[in-house]
């Protein structure tokens, strides 16, 4: 009996390793011609200036604009990306397509302060890294200070070293750049002072109970309090109502970020959205 079931058990999960294995095979397989094919496209979400709320920036967001799956979200696709090195290529042309866009608007008198462009950890590896932003700056005509790159806390603290190296050659090149998901890894403010970094972007995580909840409220206040001391700029994330656009104003936030203020949005509605008005939110 004992062993009958368990002869059952190891089937069943035999066939479902398979049903996984294979579906990841035809994701990876869909995943590589998807740059030939075109299939993906940078979506736009507004960053505005905690005071006055005007647009200060905007941070692109990749999503996959599947055949048959519709529209779908980099958690379901980067990870495999970044398995598989994809993302390189991926990488590359997010931060090319996102230099001509801006370029774009330029030529149209749309004029968008600062594209900010994510980053991977296998992207770090890349030796051409430097010259991928470079290049990119330099086919697009897009000041160097208008790009502003994120890159997360734990690629720093995988490799401190170099991660050092690099991003004081991609500062030299004038860019800007910033930790995302502040506050989700185990970096202190005074480790990050080292790197020559600009900006930090404090995670949804700790806006969500704002203002309400006590303790996120308390983290947000010190964090922004110290890192306004060492000189970075504080943006906020995943700011959802006005209530917690009000209190990261209050407590010295630079700017912020979230659906209270704009959605990822395709560069076309974007353009519908500014023309709207709807980018400035003087409270
Ligand atoms: P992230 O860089 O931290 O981006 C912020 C995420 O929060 C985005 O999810 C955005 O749509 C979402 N978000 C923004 N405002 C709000 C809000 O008010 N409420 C809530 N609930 N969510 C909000 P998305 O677009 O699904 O991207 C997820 C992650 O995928 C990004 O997190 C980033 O780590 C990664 N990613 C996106 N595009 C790229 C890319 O081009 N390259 C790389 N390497 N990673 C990317
Ligand atoms: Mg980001
Ligand atoms: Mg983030
Ligand atoms: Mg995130």
């Amino acid at each position: 009996r004992a062993k009958d079931s368990g002869k059952n058990t190891h089937e069943f999960f035999n066939a479902e390793m398979n049903a996984q294995t294979v579906e990841r095979l035809v994701l990876e397989n869909s995943l590589r011609q998807a740059l030939e094919r075109d299939e993906f496209e940078l979506h736009f979400q507004p960053q505005v200036n905690a005071v006055s709320r005007e647009l200060v920036g905007v941070e692109v967001l990749l999503r996959w604009r599947h055949p048959q799956q519709g529209l779908v979200a980099p958690g379901r696709f980067i990870p495999l990306a970044e398995e598989t090195g994809l993302i390189k290529p991926i990488g590359a042309w997010v931060l090319q397509a996102a230099c001509h866009q801006l370029r774009r608007w330029d030529r149209e008198g749309l004029i968008i302060p600062r594209v900010a462009v994510n980053l991977s950890a296998r992207q770090f590896e890349q030796p051409n890294l430097i010259s991928l932003v470079a290049g990119a700056l330099e086919e697009s005509g897009l000041a160097p200070q208008r790009l502003e790159l994120e890159i997360t806390e734990s690629m720093i603290m995988q490799n401190p070293v170099e991660t050092v190296r690099i991003l004081n050659e991609l500062k030299h090149l004038g860019v800007q750049l910033a930790i995302d998901d502040f506050g989700t890894g185990y970096s202190s403010l005074s480790i990050l002072k080292r790197f020559p970094l600009d900006s930090l972007k404090i995670d949804r995580s700790f806006v969500d109970g704002l203002p309400q909840d006590g303790d996120s409220a308390a983290i947000t206040e010190a964090v922004l309090a110290m890192a306004r001391k060492l000189g970075f700029a504080v943006v906020a994330e995943g700011v959802e109502h006005e209530g917690q656009a009000n209190f990261l104003q209050a407590i010295g936030c630079d700017s912020l970020q979230g659906y209270f203020f704009g959605k990822p949005m395709p560069a076309e509605h974007f353009v519908v959205w500014l023309a709207a008005g709807e980018a400035t939110f003087a409270p």
